[in-house]
Order: structure tokens, then C-alpha cells, then sequence
């Protein structure tokens, strides 16, 4: 367990990162995690509910309003748009929002302290410096073309979108490298049994 971890966790507890590509199904498999009854955070799904509240302010002031809908909501499209394409925006955009994911991070991790493993979902564990806080890491992969049809059903977005996206996240051979686990997700009942196979090791 590294020293950032030490700091986090509780004597014995694991905390496990969740990972992969756009498309490659890690929320289907984190949400399997949580019907085995272990805590699950979803940092994406956290950094957004941050946006939408306690950040609002800061990124309006940073971004301009023109990136909030008149209800109030985050215009993430636009959002989007801006940094997929403006590097020093999207370094902007993250300086404030990955330290308040780290910190609601701990929150979440303190509300469980009697939790053996706590399984944290991020799209970009290794690329935010997250994975660093991980006692191990899990990689979902999936064919690239998989991915693409995938997502592009999902948010009913183009290809050429899906693969912006893609293009800001490291390449999957260093990732799978860096991991301790890959589930190859193929057929999703085959994925099932991958982690059920990576819990008993890590419960063992
Ligand atoms: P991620 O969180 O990695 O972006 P998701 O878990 O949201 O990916 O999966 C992307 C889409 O693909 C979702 O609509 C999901 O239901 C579907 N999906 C995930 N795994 C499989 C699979 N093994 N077979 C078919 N569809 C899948």
C-alpha cells in the first residue's frame, strides 16, 4: 500500500480501481460489484454531481456562463466540445475538478469503515494520478470497434465524437500493462465470471 493510500484507507481495507476505455463497460461491471454488496464509487458520475453543485460557481467564473443551460444544468455537450479540443482548457477544467472528487473520494471512504474492499470506477484512473491511491487496479477491455458501436448507442453520438474522446486517453496497452486484473469483455456473462474470479482472490 503506497503512502497517498495509507492516509485513506482503514487497517485492512482494499481499495480496488476500476478502469478501461469509453464503451469498454465499466459501469455495467462496477454495478456488478455492487450487487456483490461492495461499496462502489463512480468517479465520473461524482466529478458530475460536482459540477452541477459546489463547483458551479468556480467554473462559471472560470468558463463563463455560456456553459450552464438557463435551468441552471451543466451544458456538458459544450462543454465537452470546449476541452476535447483546447488542452490547457481541459488541464483548467480538471485542476478544479479532481481535487473535489479526491476529497468527496474520502468522504465516501470514511462513511464505510468497515468495508474490506471499496471499488472506485474512473475513466482516467492512471492518466488523473488516481491509480497511485489504489492497493490494485482493474482493467476492463474491449475491442476498439466494440467500444465505438457501443457508445455511439449509448449517448446517440457520431463516430468521429467517440473517437475524440478515445484519443485523450492513454492507449490500452500501457494501461493493461500498468493493471493488476483485465476482464476481457467479450460476452458479458464470460466478464461476470472474470470478476467473480478477481473478488475471491482479493477477498482471499
Ligand atoms: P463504460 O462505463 O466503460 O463507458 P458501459 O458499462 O456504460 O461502459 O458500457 C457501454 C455500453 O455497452 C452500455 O450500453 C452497456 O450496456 C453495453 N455493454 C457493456 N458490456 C457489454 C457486453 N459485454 N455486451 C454487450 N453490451 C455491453
Amino acid at each position: 500500500m503506497d503512502s497517498q493510500n495509507s492516509e485513506l484507507s482503514f487497517t485492512g481495507m482494499k481499495i480496488i480501481g476500476l478502469t478501461g476505455g469509453i464503451g469498454s463497460g465499466k459501469s455495467t461491471l462496477l454495478k456488478w460489484f455492487s450487487d456483490q454488496g461492495i461499496p462502489c464509487y463512480d468517479a465520473d458520475a461524482s466529478g458530475r454531481k460536482l459540477m452541477n453543485g459546489p463547483l458551479k460557481n468556480q467554473l462559471i467564473e472560470k468558463f463563463g456562463k455560456a456553459y450552464y443551460h438557463p435551468d441552471g444544468t451543466l451544458n456538458r455537450k459544450k462543454l465537452g466540445k470546449l476541452v476535447f479540443n483546447d488542452e490547457s482548457a481541459l488541464r483548467e477544467l480538471n485542476a478544479i475538478v479532481h481535487p473535489a472528487v479526491a476529497n468527496d473520494f474520502k468522504k465516501f471512504v470514511n462513511d464505510h469503515p468497515k468495508a474490506d474492499l471499496i471499488i472506485k470506477e474512473a475513466a482516467i484512473l492512471y492518466e488523473s494520478g488516481a491509480a497511485k491511491g489504489c492497493d490494485a487496479v482493474i482493467y476492463v477491455s474491449s475491442p476498439e470497434a466494440v467500444r465505438i458501436q457501443r457508445v455511439m448507442t449509448r449517448d446517440n453520438v457520431d463516430k468521429a465524437s467517440v473517437i475524440a474522446r478515445m484519443k485523450q486517453q492513454w492507449p490500452e496497452a500501457k494501461k493493461r500493462e500498468l493493471a493488476d486484473y483485465v476482464i476481457e469483455n467479450g460476452y458479458i456473462e464470460d466478464a461476470y465470471r472474470q470478476a467473480a474470479q478477481i473478488l475471491a482472490e482479493l477477498s482471499s
